[in-house]
């Protein structure tokens, strides 16, 4: 059974192949090669605005969210939203 993957990577925009060794490896990391991964560490980091206090701040896509600057913001909102629920 073949399953239909149609990625291409976030770097060089290329499909990545799915013959390549270390297909599912980089598939997870959504680039094509080694080489594309570690040009993918070099790229700024985004802006994001956290929700909670409205302070800009610097993350890096996939490791945060880019809504909370911190932990503290994000369980100050999760709180909030316990007590909304409630
Ligand atoms: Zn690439
Ligand atoms: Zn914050």
């Amino acid at each position: 059974m073949e399953m239909k993957y149609k990625r291409y990577c976030q770097v060089c925009g290329k499909l990545i192949p799915k013959k390549s060794e270390s297909w599912s490896r980089y598939l997870k990391k959504k680039f094509c090669s080694y080489e594309c991964y570690v040009k993918s560490l070099k790229k700024p980091r985004k802006i994001g605005k956290c929700i909670v206090c409205g302070r800009e701040f610097e993350y890096r896509e996939g490791q945060q969210t880019g809504k909370f600057c911190s932990q503290e913001c994000f369980n100050i909102y999760q709180k909030k939203k316990d007590q909304e629920n409630v």
